[in-house]
Parts: C-alpha cells; structure tokens; sequence
C-alpha cells in the first residue's frame, strides 16, 4: 500500500481507488504519528479544525470534530434494537470508541473486543485517550487477532456483535466476505443482531448491495441504515445489519435521559429516521 504519504502544502488529501475520482482534504497542522505496523501504516495527525484525525493506510478513519457520529450509531442501533443485551463482541475498532458506547449499556455483562493490530489500540490509547477510554470497562476482555478466526471459533454466544471494520482493502477484506457473515450468524443467541460497517450507497454501489445480498439471505430479518459522518467520503457511511427474529428498525427500550444527555447524535428518533432510505437506494437494495 503505497497511498499514504498524502500530505502537500499543508493539506492531506485522501484518495482510494474504492472512490475514484474523489478526494477529501484536511488541513494540517502537525504529523503526531507516523509508523508501519505489521499490518497497515498508522498515522495520527493534528488537523487545523477538526481535532486529531486516525489515518490507517491513507484512509481516515475517524477525526476527534465528528467520530460521535460514527460510534454512537454503530452502537446504540443494534443495542437499542435487541431486548437484553448482555454478551456483546466488538470486531476492529481499535481506536476504543465503539467500546466507549457499548460500555453506556448497564444491562451489558461482558464485551469481547477482538482487533488485529495491537499498535492501533496502543496509538489510540496515546493520542486520543477520549475514545480509547473504552478500554478502561472491567467488562472488556481483550484478544488481539483477525476477527474472522475468532468468530469462525464461536457458536451461539452473543446477542449482538458490532464489526467496526476498515474498509474491504488489506486486513479489513475478510470481513466483507459470506463465510465470515456465516460466522457472524453461528455466533449469536437467539434473537441476536450484528452491526457491521456498510460503506457509502453513493460510492460503493457494488460491495453494499454484496453485504445487503448476504444479509438478506444469512438473517430473517435484515436492513440498511445511514449516518452523516462528514469526513468519510461522500459525507455519509451505512450500517449493514441482520437479526435472528429482533426488530431493527426501532428501539424497544426506552433510553435513559441521563444516557441520552450524553450523546450527541444517537436518539430514538433519528434511529428510525436512519432506516428512510433515498429511493433510489431504496429500489437498489429490493431488487438484490
Ligand atoms: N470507522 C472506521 C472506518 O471505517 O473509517 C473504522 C475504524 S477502526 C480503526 C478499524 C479497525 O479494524 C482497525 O483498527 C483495523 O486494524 C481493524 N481491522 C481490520 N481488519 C481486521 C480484521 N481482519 N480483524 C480484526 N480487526 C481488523
């Protein structure tokens, strides 16, 4: 991967082939970080307005100015959806922030949190301790190894699993492939949900009527969110999920009004909102 030297006259510019003709650019003001792993290069930056901002291979992956986007509702969606969720699994999401969210949850017992490239937790524990204090939670058990030979291992265990994945490019791959959403399925109790990162219905047509394909034919019942995230391409990014009898579309708990003055995305109205599709993404995703 030879894409992530990016930086001219101040500015970073990410460009990927998955995306091509596009480029988002943040100003910066200082390299923070800037190593090899054995798996991908980690960058971190000090962006101008946006706070710190994790780059993995090129790829922004989150800045500080708007990952509560991201991490809330590829949280409180499928946490929400199912009626008592007490053995959860994080896949990725090395940075700590899903595991910030999943901890809100009183009614969680235990949070199994499987990540690749340790150096990634080990960075985001340095340079952004707001979201990788979500490995702080005595409920969190720690495996660093690819997500898909944990999940492959594990056979009706968790009632909801959320993939906080890269994209489908070197180690993130296997994770948008059927046999790891076989797994995925195999994995959870009755009842259970999975949440996986869905990509962009404007940029990524081809790889999320894949998953929405899978989905659909893996779960009884299936469905497709969307949340603003302005520094992922196109602005937005989906949430790909499947549930083995739970409804997804709408909450069926009420959320604590101590835990929702914590947020600042998540909310039971933009939960169902989130599942109104454009409508050509819509007619896209009834014709798989
Ligand atoms: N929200 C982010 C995005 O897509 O822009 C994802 C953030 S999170 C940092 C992605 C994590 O997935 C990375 O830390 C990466 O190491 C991890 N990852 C990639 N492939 C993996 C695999 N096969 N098993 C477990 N973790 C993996």
């Amino acid at each position: 991967m030879e894409n992530y030297k990016k930086i001219k006259d101040g500015w970073f510019s990410e460009t990927c082939y998955m995306w091509p003709g596009v480029s988002l650019s943040l100003e910066i003001e200082q390299v923070l970080y800037s190593k090899k792993s054995k798996f991908q290069q980690i960058d971190v930056y000090q962006t101008r307005n946006h706070g710190k901002m994790l780059v993995l291979d090129g790829i922004i992956q989150l800045t500080e100015s708007d990952e509560f986007a991201y991490q809330e509702m590829l949280a409180h969606v499928p946490l929400f959806a199912h009626p008592t969720p007490e053995n959860v699994l994080v896949i990725g999401g090395g940075d700590g922030g899903i595991l910030r969210e999943v901890g809100r949850h009183d009614c969680v017992k235990t949070i199994d949190f499987c990540e690749i490239d340790e150096d990634v937790i080990t960075v985001s524990k340095e340079f952004l301790p707001e979201l990788a204090c979500g490995f702080d939670d005595p409920r969190v058990n720690i495996r660093i190894g690819d997500g898909n030979a944990y999940v492959q291992e594990q056979k009706n265990k968790y009632d909801v699993i959320i993939v906080d994945s890269s994209d489908p490019i070197g180690p993130g791959e296997v994770l948008f492939k059927r046999p790891f959403y076989e797994g995925l399925k195999a994995a959870l109790r009755k009842k259970g949900i999975i949440a996986t990162q869905g990509e962009s219905f404007f940029l990524h047509k081809e790889c999320v009527t894949n998953l929405v394909r899978i989905t659909k034919e893996l779960f009884s019942v299936s469905a497709y969110s969307y949340i603003l995230v302005p520094t992922y391409p196109g602005g937005h990014i989906g949430i790909c999920l499947g549930s083995l009898g739970s409804n997804l579309k709408m909450p069926c708990r009420n959320i604590p009004e101590t835990l929702q003055e914590q947020l600042k995305y998540y909310s039971p109205q933009i939960h169902e909102a989130s599942f109104v599709l454009p409508y050509f993404a819509q007619k896209m995703f009834e014709t798989v």
